[in-house]
């Protein structure tokens, strides 16, 4: 085990934030790494305890919420291997089960480190920048291109459809496991959410593109521009591939269907991030201009809409407001959800600290919804606020606030259903098999809106089972 009184001689350090003055003049990542000796002492804080609940992944709440990794990550493990500077051995037993951890250990929000024994009474590990550190080891030392060759090819066919975290976790599985994969994505660069979604500040997109080379080195076939169902059918694909997997993620926006909706400048918050990523991409990492002088408000308070208001910033806005319909949670635990469960608290994002520092004043108005759009000449140039009771507005409480632009990050409804209905998918069961023999599903596509560890464990877990599928169909046949 690590250091048995490192949780004791050496207190929490974690992978620091840049100042927010310097860093929102540009889109480069938001962390800095700490010196290799002091990860491997934070490591040496795991105290390797008898039921590491850091790991085991453990359901409540009707089963959708989770203590610890979801993704049953060997965390105990590879800690351990860190502090004794066996960091390969470390890499491997990581990828044992986390094939992308260069995604997680960017931006994972680590139920495994509030769940951890010492959060208990004291601060957890820094899981999730162990995990970053052991990864950036990793291609460092060129561990991991090996890790993803296959041992021999077997000569079978499957396509994956759709190249977000659970595409490319299901096709380096069955990539290793000897299948022949091609990946095919409706967009211009695979990644799914992790290129056009999660800012290149939370997840620096050159982290996205080395791991797609290095797919492409190790076998795996990408066609991009290319929508299932649209650019090729799925009949076509079910004759050319023995599996398809359908990772299409769940990529349908809720919508706020108030009046004046239709006006330019009422915009999806994906859509918005999406261009703004593509021009980084283009362009660089520097600050634009694109909004000087502009007023925006999100309408949203999750993570989505945080991610708006510091691309918000990062184009010059000169003000931004958030409005979220929910009432702001409580500063600590509530009695009914003790650790080791994910602590239901207010958070406080990194782009609500930047605006706040930037515009001094906070930005966030909770119990608020729009119910109105106001506009000139199609262009939106104010929104009328209100209160709201069990999420309907309170008459008599309506505000006038000015935007120029309005983001709507109200989350996702689920998976477009045309795909599915092409292929005649109805059903969808526990093994991400369904109704239909040859056609799987998983990650965001399947479960809804989540997280890129979820998305992660369902792509393996599916490859795993396809591969499966294809052995017993050998099997009965032979
Ligand atoms: C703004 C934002 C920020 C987020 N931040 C975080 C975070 O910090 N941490 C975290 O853990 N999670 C975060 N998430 C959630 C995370 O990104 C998703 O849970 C994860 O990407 C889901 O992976 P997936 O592979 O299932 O789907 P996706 O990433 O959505 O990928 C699906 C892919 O399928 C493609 N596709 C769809 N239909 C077709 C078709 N017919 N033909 C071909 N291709 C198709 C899409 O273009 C897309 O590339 C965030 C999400 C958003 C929107
Ligand atoms: S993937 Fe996330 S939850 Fe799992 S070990 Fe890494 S940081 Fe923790």
């Amino acid at each position: 085990m690590a250091d048995p009184f490192g949780f004791m001689k050496y207190p929490r350090r974690n992978d620091t934030y840049r100042p927010i003055f310097e860093r929102v003049h540009d889109f480069k990542a938001l962390e800095e790494t700490l010196p290799e000796e002091e990860r491997r002492r934070q490591a040496a804080r795991c105290m390797n305890c008898g039921v590491p609940h850091c790991h085991s992944g453990f359901f409540y709440g009707g089963g959708r919420a989770v203590g610890g990794c979801p993704n049953d990550n060997l965390i105990p493990e590879w800690n351990d291997l860190i502090y004794r500077a066996e960091d390969k051995k470390a890499f491997e037993r990581l990828t044992l089960t986390n094939s992308l951890p260069d995604f997680t250990g960017n931006v994972c929000p680590a139920p495994c480190e509030v769940s951890c024994n010492e959060a208990l009474n004291g601060q957890g590990i820094t899981i999730r920048n162990n995990e970053r550190f052991i990864i950036e080891q990793a291609f460092k030392h060129g561990w991991v291109k090996k890790s993803g060759l296959p041992v021999s090819r077997n000569g079978i066919e499957v396509a994956v459809v759709g190249s977000g975290p659970a595409g490319l976790a299901a096709a380096w599985r069955l990539n290793q496991l000897g299948y022949s994969v091609t990946v095919f994505e409706g967009s211009d660069r695979p990644g799914g959410l992790a290129m056009y979604g999660i800012p290149n500040m939370k997840l620096p997109k050159t982290i996205v593109e080395r791991r797609i080379n290095l797919m492409k080195e190790v076998g795996i076939k990408f066609v991009v521009n290319t929508t299932v169902g649209k650019d090729i059918t799925a009949d076509e694909l079910r004759q050319q591939f023995t599996r398809v997997i359908l990772a299409i993620g769940a990529g349908v926006a809720r919508d706020l269907k108030a009046p004046g909706r239709e006006l330019n400048g009422v915009q999806l918050a994906v859509d918005f991030l999406t261009t703004a990523t593509k021009a980084v991409v283009a362009n660089g990492t520097a600050a634009t201009q694109r909004l000087a002088g502009k007023k925006v408000v999100v309408i949203g308070g999750g993570d989505t809409g945080n991610d708006c208001i510091a691309t918000a910033v990062r184009q010059g806005a000169a003000d931004v407001k958030q409005l979220e319909i929910t009432a702001a949670a409580p500063a600590e635990r509530s009695a009914d959800n003790p650790w080791p469960e994910w602590p239901r608290v207010t958070k406080y994002g990194y782009g609500q600290a930047e605006a706040q520092e930037l515009f001094g004043d906070v930005i966030t108005q909770y119990e608020t919804t729009a119910t109105t759009f106001n506009g000139t000449d199609g262009q939106v140039t104010s929104l009328t606020t209100s209160k709201v009771k069990q999420f309907q507005p309170i008459a008599g409480t309506e505000q006038e606030m000015s935007a120029d632009l309005v983001l709507l990050a109200l989350g996702f409804t689920g998976a477009a259903t045309d795909v599915f209905d092409q292929f005649g998918v109805n059903e969808i069961y526990d093994g991400y098999n369904t109704n239909v023999d040859q056609v799987y599903v998983a990650g965001d596509a399947r479960r809804g809106p989540s997280l890129v560890i979820w998305a992660i464990r369902e792509g393996r877990l599916c490859a795993e089972a396809v591969a499966q599928s294809i052995t017993a169909v050998a099997a009965a046949q032979a």
